[in-house]
Order: structure tokens, then C-alpha cells, then sequence
């Protein structure tokens, strides 16, 4: 369905209420600002962040959300937009040269290298037999790592001819890594491998269903030196985008919940908070959960089958069981690693409803922002079922007997990795699906929207819904793999929207 122009109705200072302070929200608004249109945001907790964020406990940091930045590249399309919203002019940014571990309790680790060249021969080393494999997905990471996939596009249903000509060449080179790779997913690849290793190594890495294409990427980008940690972790990223949002003019009112998009014969006209207030704006963004926006806020009215099939056909990231656990000792000894260690266990473990083979740990050793002098953080992560957790929270007592369970279990695996710790804790926090979903209001509590598969990995989502006008959305729901970047290319690409149906030129000066 085409869009009208809205040139004539919407004046040079239109308004935008945008629902959602997390980083997609807080991006648009600032697009938004730049470009001469009045944007309020709406949020409904008490910071900015949405699941881009840490919680204190007891001293500790507990960082729930960056393990790398992608985009941390100078002179990268997306280091660009990370410039333009104000969010890395001031980090403190570290690459880490190994991204994970597999340990087995038997067997030398398997080390997931930054840096391609060092993972070739450890990975050679480990499998022989699956030379042919390994050396091809080195080869297409590095090709990968070569070509940038611009970050800073219009959306294609605006893109003129000269910039899809002028891209279309740019991404040749990624064809051949794209049809290799992006027909299988991560459990077909983890099939083919012989040496049980590394076949447990593809079986953790990601999800099963997860297209092995994702993989390929991720390896290209710590290689390329694309993906940094922000020293202080996700809450001063937040914090960045937030004052450069103020400082543009905009506004933001927490603990505004909103209830419902108020809707005039077919066109979005505002905004319904949960205590009943009401707001009148040109325009309305919602950067929150799209299955909420849809299907509550805005009653489902605005549906066809593409928008459906979505919710249909797409596979949420998992919710997760989160652990966060301070210890008062430092682990001078172990690897800096991006994503932490992935330990088989000798005596699995009952997390709720699921049993645990292999522990995720990460212990958060190379940044000091997050513990006191002398102390760590460590962090642990499981993916679990959504229901049942979501039922036993409404049973308080089960629910944190529970917790407590999963909490001793987990001690109990770190001690007999690092005999002694348990006696070093100091503090412990879990964080179940319910937590995820009363924190941020996600559909089933999934921590980064739809998993990147090899349907959905290479589409465009639309950012607007059938029938309805003046609305968009931005954020992880709108681009299969979601993740900070998520929220700034859709918020951008809103406002480039906005723009285009305005008549005007879009804007974005780097701060
Ligand atoms: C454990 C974990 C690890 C991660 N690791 C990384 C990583 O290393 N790198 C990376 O790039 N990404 C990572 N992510 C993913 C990343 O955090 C998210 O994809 C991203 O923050 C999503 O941003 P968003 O703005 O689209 O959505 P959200 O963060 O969900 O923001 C939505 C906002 O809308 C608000 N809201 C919802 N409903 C309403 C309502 N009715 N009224 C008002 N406000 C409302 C919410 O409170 C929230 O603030 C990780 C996430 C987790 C949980």
C-alpha cells in the first residue's frame, strides 16, 4: 500500500512521540531532532537503556547486555552512525583477542581467536579431519572482514538508483559467502563436522536454528577489528545517547507507560499512557516490543499476512535465566575473553525446567568499572523455556526457592572449576524470562528479537504497518539479529522515512 506525502499536513516543527527510551528509541529521537521535528520520548522505567543496561548489587556491577560493539572501526559506515547519536566519541574501547572458549573436562579448550590467523591453525590443529571445512570458513570470514555491509542505507523503498548502483558492486565480493553459508543453519553446520570438538564447539556457539552465515560475520567482525567492548559496559552507552537526545532539544518523561495508539480514520494521533493521560503528536515511533505495538497497543488492527506471518514464522531469541555473581578475589590468570567460556560439565545442572549439559561463564576480568579494587564480576546465561518460568513467577515463593536453587548449583560447578570460590562470593543475583519481561515488556522475554535464520537474515523488514498512517517502528523487532546496531540503522532509517514523506532532506551531523 502506498503512503501519502505529508508534506502539506505535517509542518516543519511536527511532532513525534516515540514510545520506548531504549537505544532504538533514543536513536530515532535523535534523528528526529536533527531534522527539525519536535520528538518526545516516552518511557515507561526510570532510565534510558530498555535491555541495554547493568543493575548494582552490593558493589557489583551486574552488566546485563554488551559483550562487543559492532561497529567500533574508524572510518566503518556504522562507527558513523555511532558518531552521529553521540554514543562512542567518549568510550574507552577494548579489543579483546579471543571471543570464546569450549572447554571440556577432558580435552584442551577449543579458543575462538579474534584474529583469523590464529585461528586457522588452531583450528587445524584441533580437527584435522575437517580441514576442508575450517579452511573455507576461514577464507569467507576474511573475505567477509574485507567488505563492510554498509550500515548508513535508506530504506530500500526509498533508495534511488544512484545509490543502489552505487552499492550493488560493493557487495559482489559477499555473494559467494552468503549463498555458502546462508543455506545452512547452525545445527546443519555443526552436522558436518567430524571431530566431536568442534562439533560441540558449532553446537554452542549460537543457536541451532541460527544461520551459520551469522557465524561467519561475527568472526569478520573481531578480525576486522569491528567489534570493541566499551569499557563501563551498556548503562554509560545508554547515558550517551540519552544527553546527546537532550542536548538536541528533546525530552524524555519515564515512567510514562503507554496503554494504547490513538488512532483517527487510519492515522496515528497519539498516545494513551496507563494512567489514563493523554498526548496529541503528528507523528508516533514505537520503539518498544513489536508484538505489544501490534497486537495491544494497537489492537491488531493494522495486520496482514506479511506482519503476521513475523510472529508466525520467525523464532525469537530465547529468554534467559541471567546469574550475576561477585567474588572477592581477582582472576589475574584467565583469558580476557569477549564472550566467555563455555565449561562441559561432569555433573549437569537443573535450571527451572531444563537441564544443563554445559555452563556459559563469563568473568568480566577486563573491566575494572564493574567491581571493587580487587573483586570480580562473573556472569552466567542460559537459555530456557519461557512458560514455565513465567507461571512460577506468579507462585513468589516457588519462584524465589527456585532461583536460590539454580543459584547454589551454579556455585557449586564454578567451585570445581575454580576450587575456592565459593567461599569467595559475595553476591548473587538471578535474573529469570519474567524479570526480561517485566524490565522491558519483550514478546516471550526473547533478549534481542528474532533470531537471524537463514529466511529472515537477508530481508528488509518494513518499518510501517498496512493501513496506517503517520506510524513507524524501530528497533531490534525490525532486523533479524537485533542488537545495538539494531536500533540506530532502524531509527535512522525512520527518520529517513519521515523525511521522504515530508519533502525534506535528511540530515545527520556527527556530534
Ligand atoms: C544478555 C544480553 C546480551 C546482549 N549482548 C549484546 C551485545 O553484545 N551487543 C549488542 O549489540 N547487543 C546485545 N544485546 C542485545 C541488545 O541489548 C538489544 O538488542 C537492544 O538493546 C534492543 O534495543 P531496542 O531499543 O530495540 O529495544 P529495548 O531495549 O527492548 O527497548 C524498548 C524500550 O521500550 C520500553 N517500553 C516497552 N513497552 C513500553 C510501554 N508500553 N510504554 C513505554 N515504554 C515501553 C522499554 O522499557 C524499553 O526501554 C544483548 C542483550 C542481552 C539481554
Amino acid at each position: 500500500m502506498s503512503r501519502t506525502i505529508h508534506s502539506a499536513a505535517r509542518k516543519a516543527n511536527s511532532t513525534v512521540a516515540i514510545i520506548g527510551a531504549g537505544i532504538a528509541g533514543l536513536c530515532t529521537g535523535c534523528y528526529a531532532q536533527m531534522n527539525g521535528y519536535q520528538a518526545h520520548i516516552y518511557e515507561m522505567h526510570t532510565k534510558p537503556g530498555g535491555l541495554c543496561t547493568a543493575w548494582n548489587r552490593k558493589g557489583y556491577t551486574i552488566d546485563a547486555c554488551i559483550h562487543w560493539l559492532t561497529g567500533t572501526r574508524p572510518g566503518s559506515s556504522l562507527y558513523k552512525l555511532w558518531r552521529e547519536i553521540g554514543l562512542i566519541q567518549d568510550l574507552d574501547l577494548v579489543d579483546l583477542h579471543e571471543f570464546m572458549r569450549m572447554e571440556f573436562p577432558d580435552a584442551a579448550p577449543i579458543i575462538f581467536y579474534a584474529d583469523l590467523d590464529r585461528l586457522l591453525p588452531h583450528l587445524l590443529e584441533t580437527a584435522p579431519e575437517d580441514g576442508k571445512l575450517i579452511r573455507r570458513l576461514v577464507a569467507d570470514a576474511k573475505r567477509m572482514a574485507r567488505v563492510e555491509l554498509p550500515s548508513d542505507l535508506p530504506p530500500q523503498d526509498i533508495m534511488g538508483v544512484g545509490t543502489r548502483l552505487q552499492t550493488m558492486p560493493r557487495m559482489l565480493p559477499l555473494l559467494g559467502p552468503l549463498r555458502r553459508w546462508n543455506t545452512l543453519t547452525m545445527a546443519q553446520l555443526a552436522a558436518r563436522v567430524h571431530n566431536p570438538r568442534l562439533r560441540t564447539a558449532f553446537q554452542e556457539l549460537m543457536m541451532p536454528e541460527a544461520s551459520a552465515l551469522t557465524l561467519i560475520m561475527m568472526l569478520s567482525w573481531f578480525h576486522a577489528r569491528q567489534a570493541g567492548y566499551p569499557l563501563g559496559g551498556s548503562l554509560p552507552l545508554a547515558e550517551a545517547v540519552a544527553g546527546r537526545f537532550m542536548a538536541l532539544g528533546g525530552h524524555i518523561d519515564y515512567q510514562a507507560r503507554v496503554s494504547e495508539i490513538l488512532v483517527e480514520r487510519d492515522r496515528a494521533i497519539g498516545l494513551r499512557f496507563a494512567n489514563g493521560a493523554q498526548e496529541r503528536a503528528d507523528v508516533v515511533v514505537s520503539a518498544a516490543d513489536a508484538h505489544a505495538t501490534i497486537f495491544d497497543m494497537l489492537k491488531g488492527r493494522y495486520v496482514d499476512d506479511t506482519v503476521r506471518g513475523w510472529f508466525e514464522s520467525f523464532p525469537p531469541f530465547p529468554p534467559l535465566v541471567f546469574m550475576g555473581i561477585g567474588v572477592n578475589r581477582t582472576f589475574p590468570e584467565e583469558p580476557r575473553l569477549v564472550s566467555g567460556s563455555n565449561l562441559g560439565l561432569t555433573q549437569p545442572i537443573r535450571v527451572g525446567d531444563t537441564t544443563i549439559h554445559r555452563l556459559n561463564y563469563h568473568i568480566h576480568n577486563y573491566d575494572p568499572t564493574l567491581a571493587p579494587a580487587g573483586k570480580t564480576v562473573i556472569t552466567c546465561s542460559f537459555p530456557v523455556g519461557y512458560e514455565y518460568w513465567r507461571e512460577l513467577s506468579l507462585d513468589r515463593e516457588r519462584y524465589e526457592q527456585e532461583k536460590q536453587a539454580v543459584a547454589d548449583a551454579v556455585v557449586k560447578a564454578l567451585d570445581r572449576r575454580f576450587p575456592g570460590l565459593a567461599e569467595q562470593v559475595e553476591m548473587v543475583d538471578v535474573a529469570t524470562p519474567a524479570t526480561w519481561e517485566r524490565y522491558t515488556g519483550n514478546w516471550h522475554a526473547s533478549f534481542e528479537g528474532w533470531l537471524p535464520t537463514p529466511a529472515n537474515i537477508t530481508i528488509e523488514m518494513r518499518k510501517t504497518l498496512p493501513g496506517l498512517e503517520s506510524f513507524y517502528m524501530a528497533g531490534q523487532w525490525l532486523a533479524p539479529g537485533g542488537g545495538l546496531p539494531a536500533g540506530v540503522m532502524t531509527g535512522r532509517q525512520v527518520v529517513q522515512l519521515m523525511c521522504h514523506e515530508d519533502g525534506r532532506r535528511f540530515r545527520a551531523p556527527a556530534s
